[in-house]
């Protein structure tokens, strides 16, 4: 506790802080921990096509804490960027990744499959990231067409000449580029026809009352038609009813994600939901 009489002192530390603080380490030091035992999983979430054929999936991280069960990304990735651990995790997301692209190509029932990988502003900019993706493909034999790398638009507040410099050596090796979270952010119009994207994922949070907020229905609507002026694809994420969907697909959206189409699970339930056994083979629309 900081000194609370004598003169110039400005330091006091109540106990929330305190105890934000302790949270903080223990945090910090459980996800060093997490790390090296594995306790990471990798789950994903299906991706369909106008006619409701799944053209992918993306990767979206769990930590499951021998203790407390499983934490979701939102409480510990800004935690993991903070402190630089995002890039040990993102590093091994990536090798799962590419480890998973390799198994499909194998299979001819897979071999079409999409994967999009999140990438975080802090491991994009590791001087080394171009290398280290390639070489990550290249020790697993992953073909660079299937994988996506999913940025956010925080990633264009400093330094994009060298974003999309990087954009750029990695777009020649075939990875592709999608812009998460759009309309959320920062980014600049301007930037957005300079940068190598092939798409434009729609927020969650634009979707959910596409069909009760008007507001919300025009944004979708904008975001849409800013995305085919640039000869990009639209991907909306969180659709969870069927009625959203075909709003979506009257304004022109390509691609969606969401719990109507499945819920973020293990590869095994994703890989069954792909190529089901025959006797329960349907499509999804
Ligand atoms: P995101 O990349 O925008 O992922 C979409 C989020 O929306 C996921 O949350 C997903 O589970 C959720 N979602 C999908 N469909 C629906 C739906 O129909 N309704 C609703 N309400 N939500 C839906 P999740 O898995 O909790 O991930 C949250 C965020 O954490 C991600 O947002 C991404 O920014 C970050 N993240 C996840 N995995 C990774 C990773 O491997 N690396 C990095 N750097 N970030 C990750
Ligand atoms: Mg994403
Ligand atoms: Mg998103
Ligand atoms: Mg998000």
């Amino acid at each position: 506790r900081a000194k609370q009489d004598g003169g110039n002192a400005c330091h006091v530390f109540h106990p929330e802080m305190e105890a934000a603080l302790q949270d903080r380490l223990w945090m910090e030091a459980e996800l060093r921990q997490a790390i090296q035992d594995e306790q990471m999983r990798l789950y994903y979430q299906p991706q369909v096509d106008a006619e409701g054929n799944i053209i992918g999936a993306e990767t979206l991280i769990r930590w499951q804490h021998p203790e407390h069960g499983m934490i979701s990304p939102g409480a510990f990735i800004p935690l993991a960027e903070e402190t630089g651990l995002i890039v040990p995790i993102g590093q091994w997301v990536l090798a799962k990744a590419c480890e998973r692209l390799a198994h499909w190509a194998t299979d001819p029932a897979l071999a079409h499959l999409q994967l999009s990988v999140n990438v975080s502003v802090h491991q994009f900019q590791q001087h080394d990231f171009v290398a280290q993706v390639l070489a990550t493909l290249a020790d697993h034999h992953a073909p660079p067409e299937r994988l996506t790398l999913e940025l956010t638009e925080s990633l264009l507040l400093a330094n994009v000449e060298g974003v999309i410099e990087k954009m750029m050596q990695l777009k020649h090796h075939g990875v592709s580029f999608s812009l998460d979270d759009f309309g959320t952010g920062y980014s600049s119009l301007a930037y957005l026809k300079r940068l190598p994207f092939n798409a434009l994922k729609i927020d969650v949070s634009f979707v959910r009352d596409v069909l009760v907020e008007a507001n919300d229905a025009a944004i979708v609507k904008t975001i849409i038609a800013l995305a085919d002026s640039l000869q990009l694809k639209t991907v909306a994420e969180g659709v969870e009813t069927l009625p959203q969907r075909d709003f979506l697909a009257q304004l022109g959206c390509h691609h969606y994600q969401g719990y109507y189409y499945g819920r973020p699970g293990p590869v095994e339930a994703f890989e069954t939901l792909v190529t089901p056994p025959p006797a329960q083979r349907t499509t999804l629309r």
